[in-house]
């Protein structure tokens, strides 16, 4: 071997000895961070506030529905996982402020890519992704969420749906909004 050679041969060494040691150096630091492992499911992990978990179909504070089945939702799903029948309201069996509302609403979180375009076509806020991501199912009829499942429960002061309400009392779908611009 010429001393060419072996002069390489020995810088070839020395960069893959620097190389082990930086490799070390990095593994004896990690050894006085802090852990980023989380006990799951014992401590769970907090979600960033635009996270899209599981939906719900949310209700006004008197408990009627904000759901009118216009199935806007279901037409902006890519995934076409949701399906939505609507039937009519009445005074005296009102479940939603609108002409109709949702009798049937089911979500296929097989289908769902959590993309969140359901709740931005929604016109009353009805349906929203929030932070829920535990979800399995063991087969698939267990996956298709149906709106028992997904509407909120009545909150406190509200009446449950559906309800009889004074003639004429509600004669828009969609709410006021506070500040159209
Ligand atoms: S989150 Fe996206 S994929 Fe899932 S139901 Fe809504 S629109 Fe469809
Ligand atoms: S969730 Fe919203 S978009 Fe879907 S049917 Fe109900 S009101 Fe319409």
């Amino acid at each position: 071997m010429s001393l060419m050679g072996f002069l390489r041969g020995l810088w070839a060494a020395f960069l893959g000895m620097l190389e082990m040691l930086r490799g070390l150096w990095t593994t004896f630091r990690s050894m006085f961070e802090k852990p980023v492992t989380y006990q799951y499911p014992e401590v769970k992990r907090p979600v960033r506030e635009r996270f899209k978990g599981r939906h719900v179909l949310k209700r006004y504070d008197n408990g009627l529905e904000r759901c009118i089945g216009c199935a806007l939702c279901a037409a902006a799903c890519p995934a076409d996982a949701i399906f939505v029948e609507a039937a009519e309201n009445t005074d005296e069996e009102r479940y939603s402020p609108g002409d109709r509302y949702a009798s049937t609403y089911e979500i296929n979180l097989l289908r769902c890519i959590f993309c969140g375009y359901c709740e931005d076509a929604c016109p009353t806020e009805a349906i929203v992704l929030e932070h829920q991501y535990e979800l399995s199912f063991t087969n698939r009829r267990d996956a298709i969420y149906t709106k028992e499942l997904l509407i909120v429960p009545v909150p406190a002061g509200g009446k449950p749906t559906p309800q009889n309400v004074p003639v004429g009392m509600y004669n828009r779908a969609i709410p006021e909004m506070k500040d159209p611009a």
